[in-house]
Parts: structure tokens; C-alpha cells; sequence
């Protein structure tokens, strides 16, 4: 495990008494009733975590993307409906504006999303497919005169209905060009071009659902989106049309770094809680972390978190250094859900009756896991990913 420098080490420290003082107190509560924890962003607010890889000059705190992924890792160790919130409105809402964004996009958008007065959100699934896109994708945007009118719908979108939304990344397609690919969203044996615009909140013709009911992740917030002839200024367009196609596979490809540090996260508050109760928790005359078949589960949950750490730190190296990073990134994010799952359900099973009860966090982490082999990239995705990259596409 490379050790963590000074800078590191304090900013997961910090993370880690923010988790266990401010989270773990009153995050049950708030699970149950599947309320938005807005105190808790507000105060991650204040220590600038909504800014972490961001430059100073938008008001950031001039971090980097390890950064990021330490607090992700430290959060979801307690609670992973904070931390997708956290890591929704960094990697998936401001991240993106700060790498392709204009000047004047950046300048208008950075300093309230790096401060945490607002979040951004990131429209990408579709109600017709997650995993295809753009095969999948339906939504347009046609420009008039000055305008582009946004036309279709988004399905599972953190953070895109709380009070503090600001404004959403739309993928959309705004035309058709020569050459391959594009799956079902082909028009005339042409590609469709994807481009990406910036919605603000509250934009006429942009229709905010229901938050969705949901299996885990109940405290953060998760929408469908849909627009119907939304017209926002052409100026809104992120970066370069047709560049959307590569802008998100860039975004996911940093993301995937980052949910496989809340994975990991998670895997490792599963070895916390149950080293815990195992000591306290007496059967047969004994502990039952006295027995061997205990022992090993334990032993196997720490192997895999152990594991899963070690896959996102090299992506993460490799990340920051300007390296290819695209199948180690797979790598991580798809060895870290594993992890997280195969960890919650041990957790929930040497709890016993316990771990099925709401007010035990591994009841919580048990609902929490599976969405980590499905967001930002499913395993199966991730499997292609890999396969891809070693080249296996073009047999
Ligand atoms: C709580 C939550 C939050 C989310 N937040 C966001 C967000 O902020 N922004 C956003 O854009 N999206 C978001 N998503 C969407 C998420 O990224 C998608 O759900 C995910 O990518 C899978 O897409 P899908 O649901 O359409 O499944 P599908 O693409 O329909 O896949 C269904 C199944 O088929 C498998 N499959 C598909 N193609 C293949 C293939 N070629 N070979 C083998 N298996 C295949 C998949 O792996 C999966 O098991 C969120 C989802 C959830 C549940």
C-alpha cells in the first residue's frame, strides 16, 4: 500500500472524524425517512470538500482527484448516500464544466458548485439505456437561432431535484454525421452527434419528477428529468458540439475511479462494524469472532478491501500522472462493488437477525451495495471495458 503524504493522510483524517462525529450520529434517522441531508452537504460545504479538485481560482481547493477519492472512501465507511452526493456533484457535476467549459462557463458555474452553495448533476441514462448510449439515447437538441431547444428525457439523475441544484449536464444528440457507430441512434446510415448542454435548474420546458423510491441510497437524491421544447441560449453548450461523446467517456472514466473509493469505503466500514460485534456478540460460550468460521469471513472481507484499495490507488496514480487509465479504472471500480457487495452481505450474515434491522448500519450497507455494480458502468460494462482494452474488440 503506498503511504499517504502528510497533506494526504491529514485530509483523511479530517474526513474520517467528520464521518464518525457529524454522519454517523444521525444518518439512520434520516435513512429511514429518505430525507436529503442537507446539514450534513451544507457543513462538507464549509470544509471545502465540494471544491477538492478544483483550482483555487474558481474558489476550489486546489486538490486533485486522489484527494477526492480519500473523502469518498472515508464517507462511505459510514454512509454512501452522503458520499454519491459528494461525489455526483464533483466528478459528475462541476468536474466537467472545469475541463471542458469555456472561460466564461467555468467562471459563471465553478465558484457557487466548488463552494457547495449549489449542485450540479449530470443527464446521461436514458429511460431506454444506460449502458448503449448512444444507441440508446433519444434525447435532442436542435439549435434555433440563438437558442438550443432540448427535447427528450433522463432517467436516474443524482442530484438533480434538491433545493440546491444549480444546474445539469445534458448529453443530447444535436445532429447526424458520416462514419460508424451510434447503434439504434443511427438516422440515414449516419452517426448521431452528440453534444453536451447546461441546463440551469428552474428552466422553462425542464419537468423535475418524484424522487424515485429506492432499495438503498435513500438519503440522496435521484430523478428523472424530462424536457419538452426546454430552450436554453446556444452559449450553454459545454465546450465543442459534437465533443459529448468523448467528454463523458472521459467523466466516467474518473468516475469509475471514484466510486471504486466509495466501494471500497463500504467494504471496509463492513470490517469495521463487524470486528466490533464480533468481540461483543456471544454464542456457544464464546465471542464469535472465536470461531474459525467467523475468523475467515473476516479474513476474506479484509482481503477484498484490501484489494479493492490497492486497485483504486494505482488507477488513481496512474490518473494523476497523465497516464492511460481507462481498464485499470474498470479494474477498480469493478473489483471494489464486488468487494462491496460480497463484504455487505458477510457483514449482514455474522450480524445475524441484527443485520436485517434498519438500525444497524450493515443493514444500511447491504442496501447500498448492489447499486455499486450497477452506477457509472455496470460490472458487465466493465468487463467490456476491459476486454476492449486489451484488444479483444477488434476479433
Ligand atoms: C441510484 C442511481 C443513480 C444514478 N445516477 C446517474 C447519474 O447521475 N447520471 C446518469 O447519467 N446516470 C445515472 N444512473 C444510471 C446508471 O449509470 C445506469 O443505470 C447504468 O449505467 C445501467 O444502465 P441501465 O440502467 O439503462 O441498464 P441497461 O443498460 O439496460 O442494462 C441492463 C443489464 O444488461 C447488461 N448489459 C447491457 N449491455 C450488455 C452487453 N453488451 N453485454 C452484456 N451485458 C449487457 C447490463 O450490464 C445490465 O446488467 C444512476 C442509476 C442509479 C440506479
Amino acid at each position: 500500500m503506498p503511504k499517504l503524504d502528510e497533506e494526504y493522510e491529514d485530509l483523511r483524517k479530517t474526513a474520517e472524524s467528520f464521518a464518525r462525529d457529524v454522519v454517523a450520529p444521525v444518518i439512520g434517522d434520516l435513512y429511514e425517512r429518505g430525507e436529503f441531508p442537507y446539514d450534513i452537504v451544507r457543513r462538507m460545504a464549509g470544509m471545502g470538500l465540494f471544491g477538492l479538485p478544483i483550482p483555487e481560482e474558481y474558489g476550489g481547493m486546489g486538490g486533485d482527484g486522489f484527494a477526492l477519492c480519500l473523502v469518498l472512501e472515508e464517507l462511505a465507511r459510514v454512509d454512501s448516500s452522503v458520499a454519491i452526493t459528494l461525489e455526483a456533484a464533483v466528478s459528475l457535476g462541476a468536474m466537467p464544466i472545469y475541463r471542458f467549459g469555456t472561460a466564461e462557463q467555468r467562471a459563471r458555474w465553478l465558484p457557487r458548485l466548488a463552494s457547495g452553495e449549489m449542485l450540479g448533476a449530470f443527464g446521461l441514462t436514458e429511460p431506454g439505456g444506460g449502458s448503449d448510449v448512444p444507441g440508446g439515447m433519444r434525447t435532442t437538441a436542435v439549435l434555433d437561432g440563438d437558442e438550443w431547444v432540448i427535447n427528450g428525457s433522463k432517467a436516474f439523475i443524482t442530484n438533480s431535484g434538491t433545493d440546491i441544484t444549480g444546474v445539469v449536464a445534458v448529453a443530447a444528440i444535436t445532429g447526424h454525421r458520416e462514419g460508424g457507430g451510434g447503434g439504434a441512434a443511427r438516422e440515414n446510415g449516419r452517426r448521431p452527434e452528440i453534444s453536451t448542454i447546461l441546463v440551469p435548474a428552474g428552466t422553462p420546458g425542464l419537468t423535475v419528477s418524484e424522487k424515485y423510491s429506492k432499495v438503498g441510497w435513500s438519503c440522496s437524491d435521484t430523478r428523472e428529468l424530462s424536457f419538452t421544447d426546454c430552450r436554453v441560449p446556444a452559449g450553454n453548450l459545454l465546450g465543442e458540439r459534437g465533443r459529448g461523446y468523448a467528454q463523458f467517456l472521459q467523466t466516467l472514466d474518473e468516475g469509475r475511479v471514484a466510486i471504486a473509493a466509495l466501494s471500497t469505503g463500504l467494504a471496509q466500514g463492513c470490517v469495521d462494524e463487524s470486528l466490533r460485534h464480533v468481540r461483543e456478540r456471544r454464542a456457544f460460550g464464546h465471542p464469535i469472532g472465536h470461531y474459525q468460521a467467523i475468523q475467515f469471513k473476516i479474513a476474506d472481507m479484509e482481503v477484498r478491501t484490501h484489494t479493492a484499495r490497492l486497485a483504486y490507488y494505482h488507477a488513481a496514480e496512474r490518473m494523476l500522472a497523465g497516464e492511460p487509465f481507462k481498464k485499470e479504472a474498470a479494474i477498480a471500480k469493478l473489483v471494489a462493488g464486488d468487494a462491496a457487495m460480497d463484504n455487505a452481505r458477510d457483514a449482514t450474515q455474522i450480524f445475524g437477525g441484527y443485520g436485517f434491522m434498519n438500525e444497524y448500519p450493515v443493514g444500511r450497507f447491504y442496501r447500498d451495495a448492489k447499486i455499486l455494480e450497477i452506477g457509472e458502468g455496470t460490472s458487465e460494462v466493465q468487463r467490456m471495458l476491459i476486454g476492449r482494452e486489451l484488444g479483444l474488440s477488434d476479433l
